[in-house]
């Protein structure tokens, strides 16, 4: 196991200790704490070392790479896992992909690129494994201080730290359906996160749940592996193509916003394209889609109609009560899976700081400006929030320099920084995106990262002038 240092390297070096309660508190003066060394928490870590800060990241497992890294027990990849945004607008902004990788690599080399990432800037020895964060709690609010507590097996140890930048992912949770009759069911029922490998399905009859990326690359597997797959959608979607005109899809679509062009015409020449590519959802015996495009996140998989077209998957309509032998659907049909692969999503989860402190809502949604600033605390953030129409790396990259130029600036600049703070926890909550999408758990963060960007762009350009 790889470790940044131990508790009594910092007695040894002399770190004071407050005393809270009972409790000794490591004073870690203007050490930013960073929670998990996936892709966002290794941007976090790298932009506040730039901007000169001591950071201590505490990643849970005994690598980086977060979802990435597959070995890790919560890691959501499976054997097939390809990227669904192509490089160029995957990759962090400082640190391209090799030129010979193809469009859309294989979720191995993406845990690849991050290793080098963390071994090119020297981030591992910031990086505390095998070490939880349990608790985050307010040391000293007044001076933006925090009371960080981590756990290595049964010990732990509380720290306080000048700022805090929660990293920790939200696609490890799973969301859970709750079906009439699913407790007496015979069968097997298994959530997205727990397959790994198509021999999972071998020979097996399979009903698919869900109609997200996942959901889509896993009824593809079935329909190469299993007996016989179904794919149960409780909607429409809009399935494009890994490439349009010959260019991987994200390309096109941002070419389209470079020149500006309003959503609504994006909308229709993007479902003109599809239509022209793809044909009609409808077409395939799929439900039409109830939405325009870009108002959901994009479905990107070339195999799924194609399957669907050659007969390999059925699509269905959404589960309405599991018997103790079947599956009884929304129009009636009862169906006799061995297997069923429920790809219903994620939901974020921070157990160790309470909601009050992200102005949690009572659903547990974060209420956060930029899906980054804490409302309340200005020394709180949150990265990698976000459910985007793009590559998640560029957005944590940004996130993260503008994070880490913010607290340079309250150092630098104490009174500047106190009217920056006042215009940020002053702005209405907003949505980051034009588009109109449900209220789901799917589309809380939901951005177009084309506006995302520009508005984060506009950010630093304050900080930067108020420098
Ligand atoms: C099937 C699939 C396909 C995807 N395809 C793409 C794609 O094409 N492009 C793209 O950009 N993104 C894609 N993603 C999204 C992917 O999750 C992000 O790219 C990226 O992994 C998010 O990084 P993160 O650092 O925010 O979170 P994570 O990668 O989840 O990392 C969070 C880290 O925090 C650690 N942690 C959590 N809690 C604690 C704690 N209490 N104490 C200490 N450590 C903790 C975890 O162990 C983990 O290492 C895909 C996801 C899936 C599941």
């Amino acid at each position: 196991m790889e470790t940044a240092g131990t508790g009594s390297d910092w007695e040894a070096s002399g770190a004071a200790t407050i005393w809270r309660g009972d409790r000794g508190v490591y004073d870690r003066g203007d050490t930013v704490c960073v929670i998990g060394a996936g892709a966002s928490g290794l941007a976090a870590v790298k932009n506040l070392r730039e901007q000169g800060f001591a950071v201590d990241c505490y990643e849970r497992e005994t690598g980086v790479g977060g979802a990435w890294n597959w070995r890790h027990a919560r890691s959501p990849m499976y054997a097939s896992t390809h990227l669904i945004s192509s490089k160029p607008g995957t990759q962090y902004p400082d640190f391209p992909m090799p030129d010979d990788w193809p469009d859309y690599p294989h979720h191995t080399k993406v845990l690849t690129y991050l290793e080098h990432y963390a071994e090119h800037f020297g981030l591992r020895e910031h990086v505390w494994f095998g070490t939880e964060v349990v608790r985050v709690e307010p040391g000293d609010p007044d001076r933006g201080l925090w009371d960080v507590t981590t756990r290595v097996g049964s010990k732990e140890r509380t720290s306080r730290y000048a700022g805090v930048v929660v990293a920790n992912g939200h696609l490890w949770s799973p969301k859970l359906p709750r079906y009439d009759g699913q407790d007496g069911y015979r069968g097997r029922v298994i959530h997205s996160s727990a397959y790994k490998d198509p021999a999972q399905l071998r020979g097996l009859r399979v009903l698919v749940v869900g109609g997200g990326n996942s959901g889509c690359d896993i009824a593809v597997d079935a329909a190469q592996q299993a007996n016989r797959c179904w794919h149960s959608t409780r909607r429409g979607y809009w399935y494009a193509p890994k490439y349009l005109l010959g260019r991987p899809a994200d390309q096109v679509n941002d070419l389209m916003s470079a020149l500006r062009l309003p959503l609504s015409m994006r909308q229709w020449f993007g479902q003109r394209e599809l239509r022209r590519t793809v044909g009609d959802p409808s077409r395939y015996g799929l439900p039409k889609p109830d939405h325009k495009l870009y108002e959901s996140h994009p479905i990107v998989n070339s195999q799924l109609l194609y399957h669907v077209g050659h007969g390999d998957i059925e699509p269905v309509p959404d589960i309405k009560h599991f018997t103790a032998t079947s599956v009884v659907l929304a129009n009636g049909e009862e169906i006799e899976p061995d297997l069923v692969v429920l790809a219903t999503g994620y939901l974020p989860r921070f157990e160790f700081l309470s909601p009050q402190l992200l102005d949690a809502d009572t659903d547990g949604r974060p209420r956060l400006h930029l899906y980054t600033f804490s409302r309340k605390y200005p020394t709180l953030f949150l990265t990698g929030l976000v459910q985007g129409d793009s590559g998640l790396l560029p957005i944590a990259h940004w996130q993260a320099v503008v994070i880490a130029k913010w607290l340079r600036l309250r150092d630098t600049d104490p009174q500047r920084a106190a009217t920056f703070w006042t215009s940020i926890a002053g702005t209405a909550d907003r949505r980051w995106t034009q588009a109109k999408t449900t209220d789901s758990t799917r589309h809380w963060f939901e951005l177009d990262h084309t506006l995302y960007l520009t508005a984060l762009q506009r950010v630093l350009s304050e900080l930067e002038a108020a420098r």
